[in-house]
């Protein structure tokens, strides 16, 4: 049993981490597995040093330890890159110039309800769909034909371990069209390689047989299976947890800085009082 806890780099932090990674960690301790730290940093932009150093210092205080070197995914922009490259040509990528802005403009024409949101939000309503790879311009994001995705791929299960949705699951393919859509690989203007893509090639790479992560990607799932199918790459168990709340019920956000784990450490709390706080 091999698990991990993959936090990005662009903030401290707080208890919704410490949970999901001391429920990552006592997970692997109880089945005799190991605890994986991953470091997400391909938003360049928003990723920095300091915040890295302070995941380190923040997880040994807990109390976890696990391998090193531990994979940064800023060393593996190239493989990819490669993916992306591999997937376009089997027709299933394609260029994409819309900002934010234009999807909103795509979505204001009169039409019946709200549009459908998804994992990464708004669903992209197809503006640039069916546009060939030759014609990608400097600056433009790459997405994936999802319905062409979902044509080639056979049934999406997967088991989830988590006491929220628990036993076994089957993503609708009609549903990954409409209420997940074209999902990013690689953003507009930086060419970043997306996150989906980034963290399902990293969980097979590392050999992670049971993804632990909170309650909020649980819809990313599907997707990401999707994504294991079309690459060949084997299927892990999901271990969906609940979210920490603050007291107005909203989801910590790394906004909340004064829910900051570096914060409490300062402050004298100790590693067993973050385990009560946040309920184990
Ligand atoms: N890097 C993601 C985050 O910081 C988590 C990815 C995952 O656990 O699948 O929220």
């Amino acid at each position: 049993m091999i698990t991990r806890f993959a936090p990005s780099p662009t903030g401290p932090l707080h208890l919704g981490h410490a949970f999901s990674a001391l429920t990552a960690h006592d997970r692997a301790r109880a089945a005799g597995g190991t605890f994986l730290l991953r470091i997400e940093d391909t938003d360049r932009e928003r990723s920095k040093p300091e915040w890295e150093e302070l995941i380190f210092e923040d997880l040994h205080w807990l109390g976890l330890d696990w391998p090193e070197p531990v994979l940064r995914q800023s060393d593996h922009l190239d493989d990819y890159h490669a993916v992306i490259d591999a997937l376009a040509a089997r027709g299933l990528v394609y260029p994409c110039s819309c900002s934010r802005a234009d999807i909103r403009a795509a979505l204001s024409a009169p039409q019946e309800g709200a549009p459908p949101v998804g994992p990464d939000g708004i669903v992209y309503p197809g503006t640039c769909r069916g546009r060939p790879m030759s014609s990608r311009q400097e600056g433009d994001a790459l997405r994936l034909d999802i319905a062409r995705a979902v044509a080639e791929t056979g049934p999406l299960q997967f088991t989830e371990t988590g006491p929220i949705h628990p036993g076994q699951h089957q993503a609708d393919p009609e549903e990954l069209v409409q209420g997940t859509g074209d999902v990013i690989l690689a953003r507009r203007v930086s060419g970043e390689v997306a996150y989906h893509l980034a963290v399902t090639l990293d969980d097979a790479r590392q050999g992670v047989t049971e993804v632990t992560r909170g309650e909020d990607l649980f819809s990313a799932t599907p997707v990401q299976r999707l994504l294991q199918e079309l690459l060949r790459l084997p299927r892990p168990d999901y271990h969906h947890h609940r979210l920490i709340r603050d007291e107005r019920g909203r989801r910590l956000a790394k906004r909340d800085d004064a829910r900051a784990l570096s914060l409490y450490r300062s402050e004298g709390v100790t590693p067993e009082e973050i385990r009560r706080m946040v309920g184990l």
